[in-house]
């Protein structure tokens, strides 16, 4: 009854039942698994305290990832954003709050995967910061955390959240499209809204390739959350202005899923193509080989 694995069949249901996209999720979820509300609220709200120690953990200035090339990038940000800055507050504040939880993935700390592990950052980066600045109850963030789940359900049951699979469109892009909708949510905006704006942050990174340097989630991937968050900040804030997507989410969906299936295998998470194959990558690639022949 209140099952979707598309978004029209999300916005029918929304329709109906004069409820919103956080409202429907659960109930699917009670649906799905026979678990009760409190249970499937208590999760959410435990994963939502965990992605905020992981944007806390992630600013610190010492912190280095396993592979050594990133670390103290989210700390920088926040150094920076206090003098001001081009983008706006909010938009700079998601950004470093997605490049601290990607540091802390790339550090082996704990993350949530949302939806992936090398995309963790996008999702808590947006609703955290936009949450924090506007002073909003830790419940709206939990309900935001619900929105972005629908989104990230109806990609995985439609086509895949995995970068191995589809490129970095499938997990980034996923991401910035799960982020969009949240903060669409938060902001006041419709369920039509948040789908309209995941809609165009799909879009917006529809051929995204997947390229690890050296096949570790740190090079592009830490940048490319922060900028996903940026990304989903500005398509929401479309969708808020009244601008649609032209082309419907469920399509933008199925051409995610055409365009992955189209990917090189070297652009799906080998380390062949892409970033990974630039002289500089080689060049670590092969300084690490060194070091571990030497050891
Ligand atoms: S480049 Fe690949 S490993 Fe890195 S975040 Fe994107 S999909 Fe994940």
């Amino acid at each position: 009854m209140y099952q979707f694995s598309t978004a029209q069949e999300l916005l029918a249901i929304c329709e109906k039942e004069k409820a919103g996209i956080d409202e429907i999720t659960i109930r699917s979820e009670m649906e799905a698994s026979g678990q009760s509300r409190e249970y499937i609220w208590s999760r959410m709200e435990e994963h939502y305290q965990v992605m905020q120690e992981s944007i806390k953990n992630g600013l610190a200035s010492d912190i280095k990832s396993l592979g050594g090339l990133i670390g103290g990038n989210a700390y920088k940000l926040q150094q920076y954003m206090q003098k001001g800055c081009l983008s706006g507050q909010t938009v700079i504040k998601a950004a470093s709050y997605a490049l601290a939880v990607t540091e802390v993935n790339a550090s082996m700390g704990k993350i949530i995967a949302a939806p992936t592990g090398g995309a963790s950052g996008t999702l808590p980066g947006v609703i955290a910061a936009f949450v924090e600045d506007r002073d909003m109850a830790e419940e709206m963030a939990v309900k935001a955390l619900l929105v972005g789940a629908a989104i990230g359900k109806i990609i995985a049951s439609q086509a895949t959240l995995s970068g191995a699979e589809g490129g970095c469109q499938a997990e980034c892009g996923s991401a910035a499209a799960m982020a969009a909708a949240a903060v669409v949510y938060l902001a006041g905006g419709t369920a039509e809204m948040s789908v309209d704006a995941a809609a165009m942050a799909l879009k917006g990174l529809l051929g995204l390739v997947c390229d690890p340097v050296a096949g570790l989630v740190e090079v592009p991937c830490s940048k490319r959350n922060a900028i996903g968050a940026a990304h989903a900040m500005l398509c929401a804030d479309m969708a808020l202005a009244g601008i649609t997507s032209f082309i419907p989410f469920d399509e933008v969906v199925e051409a995610m899923s055409r365009v992955g299936r189209m990917m090189s295998p070297d652009l799906r998470e080998t380390a062949r193509g892409g970033c990974a194959a630039t002289p500089t990558a080689r060049s670590y690639v092969l300084k690490i080989n060194n070091l571990q022949t030497e050891q």
